[in-house]
């Protein structure tokens, strides 16, 4: 189901709360809002007005990810860029990492199963603004 974006800024600076098996079906109308809106590469379940820790994004082949719980360990090349987001008006100066590891749940079968990834350029850069929007912090 397609959702509303939120722009609450007491919303979206809420830290999350980790997603669980039961938010299938968030993650399901996460893909619908964001395959909705024209050139948009990622969301976060606060961005259509739940807080839990949960986001989807499209790889640089256009290919959707569902991920659960992500976080980020060892991170190389730090850099600074100016990023927009889909929930705020102006771009943000941010440092980012070219190179990181991410942590993150995966669903199969029901059951959330851990998992582990090499990500860099452009998909580790979506994937740290999207930890940002889990942890509340306004990009
Ligand atoms: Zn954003």
């Amino acid at each position: 189901m397609i959702r509303e974006l939120v722009t609450d800024e007491e919303l979206l600076s809420t830290p999350c709360e980790p997603a669980t098996a039961e938010d299938a079906d968030l993650a399901q109308d996460l893909l619908d809002t964001m395959e909705s809106i024209e050139d948009a590469a990622c969301l976060a379940a606060n961005q259509i007005g739940v807080a839990k820790a949960l986001i989807v994004y499209k790889d640089d082949k256009n290919r959707s990810h569902v991920v659960y719980n992500p976080g980020m360990k060892r991170a190389l090349r730090p850099y600074r860029t100016e990023e927009g987001c889909l929930t705020r008006d102006e771009l943000k100066k941010v440092t980012r990492y070219d190179q990181a590891t991410f942590t993150y749940q995966e669903l199969v079968d029901d059951r959330l199963i851990p998992r582990k990834k090499e990500c860099r350029g452009w998909t580790a850069q979506i994937l740290q603004h999207m930890i940002d929007h889990c942890k509340g912090k306004l990009i």
